[in-house]
């Protein structure tokens, strides 16, 4: 194996993987180390397994939800190590197509750390490696938390291998991953407790799918501890106290912090080959994700922009067809759908009400309804959905709800948006029926005027 190569890629994640395959395929000589697993954090300890593990907890609720539709079936029980493995095995299958998608474009595998030792040469496992342009793809890690006590708690990573299943779990954080598996844990049996800082869960989501996202979740019963902080995290005899700054002590048998991800830069040498990083780690790029440095490119969670999956594999692919390829290929980065897969889950495109207030009047058109299966199984499940829309060129500036199938749904309706679609066309598109999403298409009241003001200025 030769050691210089005209493009090597640091780190085997999402846009990794994808950027070293299309690069490939353009005939040149590509490298690309990954030091722990193929496919990164989306295929080992991210996407894939945590929605294994939502769609294991949504089968709690079915046997109950079943009997309004007039099966018996008893309660039954879960088995947590079963569950695992079968997950495992599933992994185990994905790292592997990655792998083989790599050896089958041609591009050389490393199974080692990569680290800068100058601006166009590489430690990789010990072996020195030269390259003419460099991507660093090294993604992003779960953050430990600094309160008294944190070493009790695990973080994201330890919560796809736990060794059984915990009864009571305290979930520190309000973020995607903090809701989503308190969902997890709430479904599979085990009381939960999520213990937030603000007052409502997903900062940064649209106010009202904030609302009733925290509802939702007090409904089913979890225990929401809202605008809370941690004094100290106490570990005796298998249990866990988590002590409030109020006083409040909870009991657990598992503390997952879930506070949030840095960029993985630690001890990559970024600075032996003058690459610029922002004063929380991530390295600095520009529309192209070109580094400071001339040949040197980063993609993907490492520039701690919008930490998601496709915009990983966009910008690898991207990168790979500007560099290499028939030019840059180019995605809407502007309007991207994000779904969190939450009990029930919710997804979003576009603007939330707030932004597009900011910008000028908007109407804002909201339903909140039981949707027709919990007619019948009676939970108390309320599914919401909005639309918020220019005032003035009545353009679709953004799409929010929550409730089953969201996620699948919001999809379709970001093609929608990504095409300037205007409410008039949403009212003159024929629903599906009987389903939820059809209200999209008959949302025909507005609920309120917003952005008056700041227009008027
Ligand atoms: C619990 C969880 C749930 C998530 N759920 C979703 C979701 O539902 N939808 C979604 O779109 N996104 C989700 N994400 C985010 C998504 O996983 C990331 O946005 C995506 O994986 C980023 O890809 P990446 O290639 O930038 O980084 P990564 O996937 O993290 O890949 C980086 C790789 O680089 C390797 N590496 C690091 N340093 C070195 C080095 N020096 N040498 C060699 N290799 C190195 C790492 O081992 C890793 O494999 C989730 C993340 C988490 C943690």
């Amino acid at each position: 194996m030769s050691d210089h190569f005209d493009l090597f890629v640091i780190g085997g994640g999402s846009a990794g993987v994808r950027c070293a395959r299309i690069a490939a395929g353009h005939g040149v000589r590509v490298g690309v180390a990954e030091e722990r697993f193929w496919g990164g954090t989306c295929v080992n300890v991210g996407c894939v397994p945590k929605k294994l593990l939502v769609m294991a907890s949504d089968y709690g609720a079915m046997p109950q939800d079943a009997r309004g539709f007039g099966w018996d079936i008893p309660a039954g029980s879960h088995d947590w190590s079963a569950l695992l493995a079968n997950k495992d095995r599933e992994i185990g299958r994905l790292n592997g197509i990655y792998r083989r998608l790599l050896d089958g474009a041609g591009a050389a595998v490393f199974e080692a750390r990569a680290t800068f030792v100058d601006a166009h040469t590489l430690d990789v496992g010990g072996r020195r490696v030269t390259a003419e342009r460099i991507v660093v793809a090294v993604g992003g890690r779960p953050l430990r938390p600094a309160f008294p006590g944190a070493e009790h708690c695990i973080i994201s990573d330890d919560a796809f291998f736990l060794p059984e299943r915990p009864r009571r779990v305290a979930i520190i954080g309000g973020g995607y991953i903090a809701v989503e598996f308190a969902g997890i844990f709430s479904g599979l049996g085990s009381e939960v407790h999520l213990v937030m800082r603000q007052d409502l869960p997903l900062r940064g989501f649209d106010e009202d799918l904030r609302t009733a996202l925290a509802e939702a979740l007090d409904a089913q019963g979890m225990h929401l501890h809202r605008g809370a902080r941690i004094a100290e995290v106490a570990a005796e005899d298998g249990t866990r106290r988590v002590r409030l700054a109020d006083g409040t002590v909870l009991e657990a048998d598992l503390v997952f912090a879930a506070i949030g991800r840095t960029p993985n830069v630690d001890g990559l040498g970024l600075e032996r080959a003058g690459v610029m990083c922002d004063g929380f780690g991530a390295v600095c790029v520009d529309a192209h994700n070109r580094t400071n440095v001339a040949h040197i490119y980063a993609i993907g969670d490492v520039t701690d922009r919008l930490n998601l999956t496709p915009v990983a594999t966009a910008e690898g692919h991207a990168l790979a067809d500007a560099l290499f390829g028939p030019g840059p290929r180019v995605w809407a980065l502007d309007t991207v759908a994000t779904a969190v897969f939450s009990s029930p889950p919710l997804a979003t495109v576009g603007l939330t009400e707030t932004q597009a207030a900011a910008r000028g009047p908007a109407d804002i058109y909201c339903t909140r309804f039981t949707a027709m299966r919990h007619a019948l199984t009676g939970r108390p499940r309320k599914t919401f959905m909005k639309l918020v829309v220019d005032q003035q060129t009545q353009v679709v500036l953004g799409a929010h709800m929550l409730g089953e199938d969201a996620p699948e749904i919001m999809q379709g309706l970001s093609i929608a948006i990504n095409c300037g679609a205007t409410k008039a066309d949403f009212d003159r598109t024929v629903g599906i029926h009987p389903t939820a999403a059809e209200e999209f298409v008959t949302l025909r009241t507005q609920t309120r005027l917003v952005g008056q003001a700041e227009a008027a200025e």
